[in-house]
């Protein structure tokens, strides 16, 4: 099942990508990866953790594990490089007035546009422009493209809990990616991390977004917002960033998990981690923490 097997494989990639070393692999997933290791006993554990570096390398070690790839369905059409940065200068009007302006400028993008893949959309951002709290992911994804808005599908409905465990909703909140586009590449399925340059060409829109909002804290989702957010020189990982106040725009800014690695690596430990970031994001932003919220995800 070659494509499935792909499918897998970029996974793994992109997750390597973002700093991550080790994955939980359910058996069923584990059998696909037959000709790269040994398939699951029937006495293994539900789920089996795998070395993500031997994973890929070994994938491209050999050519005969190497499947042919799925003919591609449509790659994007562009093949022109970045132009610099669009300089954006707000209209005068209020907040809604502005944001509009700004998603027309987004849409109409030619840049934007010349990136889509045929039935695509724009991923511009969404919620309340008196919103506290401003959650920005990387890029949006597949499920984020098809429909025009941000964080969907699984991991979108992880970060709808979260968000109702704090007593908010993504009603109350503002959301939106560095990246406005999906990330393309030749692969009919998966999704790839933005790269600097994507993310450089897209942050004056960002900041201009945050210029309307205005938010008290901004909350950076996954491992690509460290380096979108605090440059390309930022040396800092996910790993050593995390839950530590940052600034961006002179606004308070935490990095913590993005919902999909929460949903892959699915432990008490690793929910209480992103759970404290929340926690730490509520405080500041004054919102009232009850002692069951303060629990959440300690052991019993
Ligand atoms: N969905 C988004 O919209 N952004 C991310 O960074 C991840 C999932």
């Amino acid at each position: 099942m070659p494509t499935d097997l792909d499918a897998v494989y970029e996974e793994l990639k992109r997750l390597q990508l973002e700093g991550m070393d080790r994955v939980f692999i359910e058996d069923s997933t584990m059998a696909l990866l037959t000709p790269i290791a040994p398939p699951a006993r029937p006495t293994a554990p539900p789920f089996v953790a795998i070395d993500l570096k031997s994973a890929v390398n070994s994938e491209q070690q050999s050519d005969a594990v190497v499947p042919e790839m799925a003919p591609v369905v449509k790659a994007a059409a562009t093949t022109t490089p970045l132009p610099d940065a669009p300089s954006i200068e707000l209209p005068s009007g209020d907040a809604a007035t502005q944001m509009q302006w700004l998603k027309q400028q987004v849409e109409n993008s030619p840049v934007c546009q010349e990136r889509l893949r045929q039935d695509e959309k724009v991923v511009f951002g969404e919620g309340a422009l008196t919103a506290d709290i401003f959650y920005c992911g990387e890029a949006p994804g597949e499920e984020e493209a098809a429909v025009g808005h941000p964080f969907q599908g699984k991991s979108g409905e992880l970060l709808t809990k979260i968000l109702s465990a704090m007593g908010l909703s993504r009603e109350t909140v503002y959301m939106t990616n560095i990246l406005k586009w999906r990330p393309e590449h030749d692969k009919p399925y998966g999704n790839r991390p933005p790269t600097q340059d994507e993310m450089e060409f897209c942050l004056p829109y960002l900041k201009a977004q945050l210029e309307i909002v205005q938010p008290k804290v901004i909350i950076g989702l996954g491992n690509a917002t460290v380096r979108g957010l605090l440059g390309a020189d930022s040396n800092s990982k996910m790993a050593a960033i995390r839950g530590t106040w940052q600034t961006f725009e002179k606004i308070p800014l935490l990095f913590t998990f993005q919902p999909a690695y929460l949903l892959f690596n699915d432990t008490m430990k690793t929910k209480r981690m992103a759970w404290e970031d929340m926690l730490k994001a509520m405080d500041k932003v004054g919102l009232p923490i009850s002692e069951k919220q303060q629990r959440f995800f300690l052991p019993k």
